[in-house]
């Protein structure tokens, strides 16, 4: 398919001026590409912004006051696809 690779959504992380970014060839989506992003570690923080692993520990504006991340719709819904398409066999090792 023309194009098929370039539609491969990038998750950047929003914390300052960090350029860490998840990609996943697999992913459906946008909305699949930031829960796949969640799975690997990342968070969103209590301004909704999407941080990677590291910056969650070093970055100060990071703002955890959420321990858990927002199940909003949007987020809901690309965990939702992932399961169906994937089932079981995408849950990562423990
Ligand atoms: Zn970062």
């Amino acid at each position: 398919m023309i194009g098929d690779q370039l539609r491969v959504p990038i998750m950047w992380c929003e914390m300052g001026s960090c350029i860490s970014w998840h990609a996943d060839p697999a992913a459906l989506g946008e909305a699949d590409t930031r829960a796949r992003a969640i799975e690997a570690g990342w968070r969103v923080d209590a301004l909704g912004r999407l941080a990677c692993p590291r910056c969650q520990q070093t970055d100060p504006g990071f703002w955890a006051s959420r321990p858990v991340v927002p199940w909003d719709r949007y987020t809901a819904i690309a965990r939702t696809a992932h399961a169906t398409a994937w089932g079981a066999a995408a849950m990562p090792a423990a």
